[in-house]
Formats: C-alpha cells, structure tokens, sequence
C-alpha cells in the first residue's frame, strides 16, 4: 500500500471522515473495500492518538531476549501480574542459561501468578533451550540485522511462539523494529470498528491489520496504533456495556449502542 504523504508524519492531523469512510461504518452496506478499511484504519489511529497522545512512550526496556520471556508470561495474564513473575525469574536466575538447567517445578512455583503456570514454565525453558540450539548462544540481538518480516519467521520458527510474541519482541524490546502486535483489547476494538472481521482469531487478524496501515510506518507509529486501540479497549470499549456515549469513533463505528 501506498504511503500517505498527507498525513504522515504528523500523527496529530485528524482528517474530516471522507464519504467512503463514512459508507463503511454502516453494516447494511457491501463488504468494505480494502481502500476504504486503509482509510477507515487511518482515520481510527489519528483520532485515537488526539486522545490517547502519541507518540506513546515504551514501557519496556528490556533486552529482545528477555522481551520473549516477558512476552510469554504475559499471555492472558494481568500485567502486574506477569511483571511481578518476571521479576522473579530474573532474580532467581540472572543468566537465562541458568533457567534451562533449573527444575521445571521451581520455575512453575516463581511463576505462579501468571496464568496456565505449568504450561508457561517448561515453554520457557523448551524456547530458551531452543534459541541456544538455533542461534548458538542466548541472544536475540543478532535480529536487528534482520528485515521485521524475517526475524519473525526466526521466532515464529520456535515451538510456542506465535504472531503476537514474535511482534511484541520486535516492537517493544530494545530492538525497537516495525511490527504490529494484536492483544485482546486491539483485537476486540477492531473488530467492532469492522476492520477485521468477527470470526478472525488474534493470530491471522495481525497481516490484516499491518496491512491497512502504510508500509512505510515507523517503530514508533506502528507502537502507537496498537498502544491507542489496546488504550481504547481498557478506558472506553470494554469487553462489556462499552462507554459509546464518550467514544471519539462512535460515528465511525458500526457497533455503536449496540453492544450490551
Ligand atoms: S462506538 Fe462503542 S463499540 Fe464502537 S469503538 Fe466506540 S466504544 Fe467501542
């Protein structure tokens, strides 16, 4: 897809809904188009950044190695929560090597907070374990030599890793490189935006997502998109009763006051 010299890079312009934007917010009418869902999509990020203000600091810091533990631990679990596991890890083994040899039992009881802890723990260690093997040392830095789409294929390559992990590693490490990572809130905004639609998982609804925003968004304005719609998904369109009436997309959105 072409890039939008209008409106990139100043993330703050908040263009007037055009006719074809306006045609998809209304669910009687035909299958959008691919034009008007890349429109549509432009239009949600601008608005969502007026409000949320991008661009979004990053909250982490962290080595893209340590990103994919962190990462895997957060799965379905609260960020407190995966965060206070981290750290539990991180103390107790300094050196992730140090994680692969240790009991399974003991890494299951550091992470007990996390959600599916005895799924969780010998997954870490089978994917550290793994990376070992593949890059021949405990290091993921080498991916930053890598285009964004091969050094996902490289993770995705590891048993138990998926579109969201391999996007979170990329995007919120260190390595700060373009991608796009899903979580449920995304997920569920978008779906009730129509961008995606209702039957796609989180897993494939990540190439249709990137692919409505321009190929030529940075790090940051990729970060921002999913950090706005996950925002919006926690302070105003929630799983249950969404708060419509204070939406800045209600006119935009075909699912507006009609979500219970
Ligand atoms: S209008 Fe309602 S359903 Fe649509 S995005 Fe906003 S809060 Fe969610």
């Amino acid at each position: 897809m072409a890039p939008n010299p209008t409106t990139h890079p100043n993330r703050s312009e908040r263009p007037a809904p055009s006719r074809s934007v306006r045609r998809t917010a209304r669910p009687s009418d035909a299958e959008p188009s691919s034009t008007d869902l890349e429109a549509k999509a432009r239009l949600v990020h601008d608005r969502l950044c007026a409000v949320y203000g991008c661009p979004i600091g990053y909250f982490h810091d962290l080595d893209p190695l340590s990103e994919l533990v962190s990462s895997l631990l957060s799965h379905r679990t609260r960020n407190a929560d995966s965060g206070r596991a981290f750290k539990a890890l991180r103390q107790r083994f300094p050196d992730w090597g140090e994680l692969i040899a240790a009991d399974t039992a003991e890494v299951e009881s550091l992470i007990h907070g996390v959600r599916w802890p005895e799924q969780k723990a010998p997954r870490i260690q089978a994917i550290l374990k793994g990376v070992r093997e593949r890059a021949g040392r405990l290091d993921l830095q080498f991916l930053a030599g890598m285009e964004p789409a091969e050094a996902r294929a490289w993770l995705e390559e590891l048993p138990g890793v998926g579109p969201k992990t391999s996007a979170a590693v990329l995007s919120f490490s260190t390595l700060r490189m373009p991608a796009l990572p899903v979580d449920s809130h995304h997920h569920r905004v978008a779906i009730r935006l129509g961008l995606i639609a209702p039957d796609l998982a989180v897993g494939p609804s990540h190439p249709v997502l990137r692919a409505q925003l321009p190929a030529d968004w940075s790090a940051q304005d990729l970060y921002d998109n999913h950090e706005v719609l996950m925002l919006h998904g926690q302070k105003v369109c929630y799983h249950r009763r969404p708060a419509c009436e204070r939406c800045t997309l209600a006119d935009i959105c075909p699912s507006a006051f009609k979500v219970s």
